[in-house]
């Protein structure tokens, strides 16, 4: 397993593709919902204090018909008939029920209101703040703040001029609520809005992320791979994840392993009847020798040639001696699975490595080897073509030498080859 050491440039590139978007989605999305929920929610506070005004000015004419004024000597504040300084009972009332704070004005002083000061006195007495003054008293509209400082304090605040029969401004009302219940109402609202676009964001972020690791993952694969192969190591396997995959880095993945087999197959395989090449041959030799002196098996190896495989190509053609060749191959192919290798050695001669065995038993497998090409009959331009082989056979164990060894197999052939051919020499 090779696992991608160093988060390269791919990875970090990868990375802020999929992750910047939705930073800066997330980031609209707060923001936008924030404004949003803001506006809506000033908008409703602004209704609620104007109906509520609209209600305290209503009750008031209800209750006592007639004008709001000053009396000259007693300076008590009156409505008609009705004496108002110091009770405060109906706005207090009102209070309870809405938790919005109420002022009722004579001019800009207040006269009766539900806000207290630090030590818990109603702060009547006191003026409205000349900015809302000039803006009620002098244009005579109502108004709303979003930030109004009263006594400290931070309120949303509307505010409504009080008129006296003859259309004369007389003071105002004031309707309000603090700012800080108001924004912990909004940031109540938008916060869950922004948890879940934080948790998107984080899920989309791990998802990309353990997808762009094991998109590197398998191209990391690839790549030592190919670098394996590139090497020489044309034996080199890929890990079965990359193959699986069901994109396109597998099927780069499958290209790369075409690659290599194909590679191989020109190194290590013989083009005319797709045996390994005597170049193979040699190294698995060599190979065998060394887990014969490991493990302490026994090994057979075999030459074994066509008898008078000229007489073929003098009468049906060179071509119809490759056809033979390749049929010939074929069956010691198929002879050899599980026993061992068949390589072409020569022309018309190839090499036998039968491993774990000994001689007798190799005897015996290639007897009935024998007896399967003497049996064959090679149809050529409607002539039937039969051949023989011979064979000659040495066992080799720990410490043989194989040079030695391919020279009494060598001799062994000679030997069947002089004493009639067709036949096998151990
Ligand atoms: P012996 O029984 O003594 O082995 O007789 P032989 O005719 O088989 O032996 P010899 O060495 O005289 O001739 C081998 C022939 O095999 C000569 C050569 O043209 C032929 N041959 C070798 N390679 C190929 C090949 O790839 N294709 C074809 N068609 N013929 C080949
Ligand atoms: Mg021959
Ligand atoms: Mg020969």
């Amino acid at each position: 397993m090779h696992s991608v050491k160093k988060k390269g440039h791919l990875y970090r590139s990868l990375q802020a593709m999929s992750i910047l978007p939705l930073l800066v989605l997330g980031f609209v999305i707060t923001i936008f919902s924030y404004y949003t929920v803001k506006s809506a929610m000033h908008a409703q506070v602004q209704t609620e204090l104007k109906n509520m005004t609209e209600y305290i000015m209503l009750t008031y004419d209800l209750l006592y018909p007639g004008d709001y004024h000053l009396e000259e000597e007693s300076a008590r504040f009156m409505k008609g008939g009705q004496v108002l300084t110091n009770d405060s009972s109906i706005i207090d009332r009102l209070k309870a029920e809405t938790q919005i704070d109420i002022t009722i004005f004579y001019q800009d002083t207040r006269m009766l209101t539900t806000i207290l000061d630090a030590d818990g006195n109603r702060i009547t007495g006191t003026t409205a703040n000349a900015g809302i003054v000039q803006d009620i008293l002098f244009s005579g509209k109502p108004r709303f703040y979003t930030n109004t400082n009263i006594n400290g304090q931070r309120y949303f605040a509307y505010y409504t001029p009080l008129h006296d029969s003859h259309g004369d401004i007389v003071g105002m009302v004031y309707t309000g609520k603090p700012s800080a219940n108001v924004n912990a109402t909004v940031t109540r609202a938008v916060l869950p809005i922004i948890l879940i676009a934080l948790i998107g964001m984080v899920v989309v972020s791990l998802i990309s992320s353990s997808y762009t690791r094991r998109l590197l993952n398998a191209l990391q694969k690839i790549r030592v791979f190919l670098s394996k192969v590139s090497t020489g190591n044309l034996w080199e396997t890929l890990d079965a994840d990359v193959l699986v995959r069901n994109d396109e880095l597998s099927e780069m993945a499958h290209s790369a392993l075409f690659m290599q087999r194909s590679l191989r197959n020109l190194v290590e395989q013989d083009t005319l009847t797709e045996l390994n090449n005597r170049r193979f041959a040699d190294k698995r030799l060599k190979q065998t020798q060394i887990n014969a002196n490991t493990f302490g098996n026994n090994f057979v190896i075999g030459i074994g040639d066509i008898d008078f495989f000229k007489s073929v190509n003098d009468t049906y053609g060179h071509e119809c001696g490759d056809i033979v060749l390749k049929r010939i191959a074929d069956i010691l192919k198929n002879h050899m699975l599980e026993k061992g290798i068949v390589a072409r050695w020569g022309g018309e001669e190839f090499l036998f490595l039968y491993d774990d065995t000994n001689l007798k038993t190799a005897y015996a497998e290639t007897e009935i080897l024998l007896d399967e090409i003497r049996s064959l009959s090679i149809e050529y331009e409607g002539q039937p073509i039969h051949v023989t082989m011979t064979f000659g056979l040495a066992e080799g164990g720990v410490n043989t030498n194989i040079h030695h060894l391919l020279q009494v197999a060598d001799a062994k052939l000679y030997e069947g080859k002089s004493s009639g051919r067709n036949r096998i020499i151990a």
